[in-house]
């Protein structure tokens, strides 16, 4: 048994875990994590962070860890139909960060680390019951803290105990990445838009990009599997394969899906979700990582005042980080819905993308939407 008593404990720590982690040891909350993986964690991800994401990253205080790593910017977005037409914006907000994803997992880690109030404890396999307060136990522990947060990404565990869960969305959306070594051709997140699928490229630093490839099981059928999907796929981009056919690849393909994941809600009784435990629709748009970190900003906002003061009253503040986070949802769930129905009519997406050329504000204007 621990003699310990956490305030917080956290089930998961990718980068909302640990956003939520900082911002409950800064108020000096004393947080646990605990994490089934090994840091550095690698997943499959874009791995762009887009402007509203940068600004929130420096209210949280991990940008000095961040900047410490290779990382590469990018000020806006740019198109590419099947057709070759193209459509480019600035983000009016100013850049977007490109960053590998087992960088940002070493950043945010030593930024975690950095918290006195903090502690990680990873390898762990956890138990957790929810039945009158949350229960967790691991390594022969069992520990009752006054908050749990769920934070074990895209297929959380904890939602589901929690009872959570959403209903099965139909639409069944998968996501394959790989890095290459050449030096970035663009400042711009490049998309290209295929039949059923999508090519997008981040620059991550000098020296390499991210090339991540989306597509719709039911309107794509892969022509193989395992480590040829990823190629496979790519075949489809002609431009894009050609360009990078002969480049050095840095790593493995990592997959990840399906993407959309609904909740019924984010909270329960001494229990809320944050990052992709929450529901993720889609990472067409990018929004992922900057969503976790506004979210875990609500948590700091709402509910860690009521933790330090007063813990009865959580209910109410749960209530309140649940709508706040639900409104930032809402913004970004639009605008990646019309992207989405957009892709049903390759040739309106054609279409779209020679207007969005005619008129960049327009486009600009729809990238801050996205962003709120
Ligand atoms: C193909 C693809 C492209 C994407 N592109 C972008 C992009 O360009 N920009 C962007 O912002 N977002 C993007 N996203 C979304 C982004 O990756 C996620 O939103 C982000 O990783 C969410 O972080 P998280 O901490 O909630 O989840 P995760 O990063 O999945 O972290 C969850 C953590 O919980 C741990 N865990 C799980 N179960 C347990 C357990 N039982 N016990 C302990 N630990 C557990 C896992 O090991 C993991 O470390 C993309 C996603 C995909 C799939």
């Amino acid at each position: 048994m621990s003699e310990k008593d956490y305030d917080v404990i956290i089930v998961g720590g990718g980068p909302a875990g640990l956003f939520a982690g900082i911002v409950c040891a800064r108020n000096n909350l004393q947080t646990l994590v605990l994490e089934k993986q090994i840091y550095p964690i690698d997943k499959a991800c874009g791995e762009g962070i887009m402007p509203s994401g940068v600004v929130h990253l420096r209210e949280l205080g991990v940008s000095p860890f961040i900047e410490k790593h290779p990382y590469h910017y990018f000020k806006g977005i740019r198109y590419i139909s099947d057709k070759g037409r193209t459509a480019e914006a600035n983000f009016s907000e100013g850049s977007g960060w490109g960053i590998q994803r087992i960088k940002l997992s070493s950043a945010m880690f030593e930024a975690a680390c950095d918290q006195s109030n903090l502690e990680i404890q990873t390898g762990v396999s956890v138990t957790v019951s929810l039945d009158k307060n949350p229960e967790v136990r691991f390594d022969n522990k069992i520990l009752q803290p006054k908050l749990l947060i769920g934070a074990d990404g895209l297929h959380s565990r904890i939602r589901k105990i929690a009872k959570l869960e959403g209903n099965y969305p139909k639409l069944k959306r998968w996501g394959v990445r790989k890095h290459f070594r050449i030096e970035p051709w663009s400042v711009f997140v490049e998309i290209y838009w295929g039949c059923g699928l999508e090519a997008y490229v981040t620059p991550v630093s000098d020296s390499s990009v991210n090339v991540s490839l989306l597509w719709d099981a039911k309107r794509y059928k892969p022509k193989q599997s395992g480590e040829k999907l990823f190629d496979s796929l790519l075949c489809e981009f002609p431009d894009l394969y050609e360009r990078l056919r002969s480049v050095e690849v840095l790593d493995d393909s990592r997959a990840a899906g399906p993407l959309y994941q609904k909740t019924r809600g984010i909270v329960a009784e001494k229990t809320l979700l944050i990052g992709d435990a929450a529901g993720f629709f889609d990472p067409i748009t990018g929004e992922g990582i900057s969503l976790a970190a506004k979210q875990a900003l609500y948590l700091e906002k709402h509910v860690v005042p009521v933790l330090q003061k007063n813990p009865e009253k959580l209910g109410k503040s749960l209530t309140e980080y649940s709508i706040a986070c639900r409104n930032i949802y809402r913004p970004y769930q639009l605008m990646t819905s019309l992207v989405l129905v957009l892709r049903l009519w390759p040739k309106l997406t054609d279409r779209v993308i020679q207007i969005l050329h005619i008129f960049p504000a327009l486009f600009q204007k729809l990238l801050s939407v996205n962003m709120r």
